[in-house]
């Protein structure tokens, strides 16, 4: 297709480019984005064909708050004219956490927030740390500012490496990524761990993920403005099972926060999304309700696992991450096969062969176990040695 520009006589843009792409195969006449983002990993998750059941995300599979759908439905035309407000739902938020307004800041998913603090907090020589296996998405924003990222490999329990980890907070340490619970393994870090990191870093912000927070119960979300690198994060996207709207949300020291608060567009969150959430954390027994169930299907996940004879890691969210071994793709493809989508977590540091499910509603665990059980007999799968 051949783009006219108005104004520029009728040049076709497109063959324009083309041409200069032959004179020039580096392209260093083009414009060149900076050279970190050229370096930077790129995240690929699966986008497409998911209209079956969902086991693949960690998402709520269920629905939200009854309470957010009937606010839903009284959105208005005109509504959607209006550029959204987020410092009232900050106060709502903040008084529901027993936090100050300055102390929150909501964003465009907890994906958003791990960005900014990225754009806040990192230059090109900072270094910062993560666990792995972990959220894929710490690489890809720090990736964005710094090459100096440090992994710290789990062993093979899966678990936080914490002694490990803390000898490699050095002077250039700028940002430290720990996920409580961890994704995609479900081990957690205790609350007097993330405290001595804090301690062990006072020059680094120390951002704790809490992404799956409600399966597990455990927070420092308390300790915030008390410890005064510590940034805790959360999302709506999971136990609230607001994925689609897109809110998650940081809470730390006022000071620190409001460098972040200054990289973040006014406008990043929108306004369907801010105008059910105070219905969402309102309803408390609804949040109750879905938390009971992936707690209950949890078990039943595990002790069919124990079953069928399939190696887990124990888990404080809602998902089990279990090995299947050499045959990880074949055992996924064919659970699609069956309507039920799984998540290869294969390419992750030190999970080869392994698979993470999520857990959800009572009648969405029973297809899930029944197509794993079914599949692996048809596979005849043994466990690997
Ligand atoms: N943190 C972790 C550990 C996650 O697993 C996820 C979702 N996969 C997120 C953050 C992102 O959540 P959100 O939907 O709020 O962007």
């Amino acid at each position: 297709m051949s783009t006219s520009v108005p104004g520029l006589k009728e040049t076709n843009v497109d063959i324009e480019m083309e041409r200069a792409r032959e004179v020039d195969p580096n392209r260093q006449t083009f414009p060149q984005p900076r050279r970190r983002v050229l370096e930077m990993p790129e995240y690929h998750p699966p986008l497409a064909n998911r209209s079956m059941l969902r086991l693949d995300f960690n998402e709520n599979t269920f629905a939200p708050s009854p309470k957010v759908v009937e606010r839903l439905h009284q959105t208005s035309a005109e509504d959607l004219t209006i550029y959204p407000e987020r410092q009232h739902v900050e106060v709502v938020v903040a008084e529901h956490l027993h936090l100050e307004p300055n102390q929150v800041l909501l964003t465009n998913g907890v994906d958003e927030a791990i960005h900014l603090l990225c754009a806040a907090f990192l230059e090109d020589g900072d270094e910062a740390l993560i666990s792995t296996p972990t959220f894929f998405m710490y690489d890809v924003s720090i990736g964005m500012m710094t090459p100096h990222l440090k992994r710290v490999q789990a062993d093979a329990s899966l678990e936080f490496p914490f002694e490990r980890f803390v000898t490699e907070i050095t002077p250039r340490t700028k940002l430290i990524m720990v996920a409580s619970p961890n994704n995609p393994t479900g081990a957690v870090v205790s609350r007097a761990h993330l405290l001595a990191i804090c301690a062990a870093a006072p020059h680094a912000v120390v951002f704790v993920d809490e992404a799956y927070f409600h399966f597990h119960g455990e927070t420092t979300i308390d300790d915030v403005g008390r410890v005064p690198n510590l940034i805790v994060g959360r999302t709506f996207s999971k136990a609230y099972g607001l994925a689609n709207l897109r809110i998650g949300m940081l809470a730390g020291d006022a000071h620190l926060l409001g460098y972040v608060r200054k990289v973040s567009s006014p406008y990043n969150v929108n306004g369907v999304a801010l105008d059910v959430l105070p219905f969402a954390l309102d309803d408390r027994a609804y949040l109750d309700w879905y938390v009971a169930e992936v707690h209950a299907g949890r078990q039943r996940f595990t002790e069919a696992l124990d079953e069928i004879n399939v190696r887990y890691w124990p888990s404080q969210a809602n998902f089990v991450l279990f090995e299947i071994g050499t045959r990880h793709k074949e055992l996924v493809s064919r659970m699609r096969d069956k309507g039920v989508l799984l998540r290869d977590r294969s390419a992750d540091p030190g999970c080869a062969g392994y698979v993470r499910m999520t857990i959800g509603i009572a009648d969405h665990v029973t297809r899930g176990i029944e197509a794993l059980d079914a599949t692996l007999k048809e596979m005849q799968w043994t466990r690997p040695q």
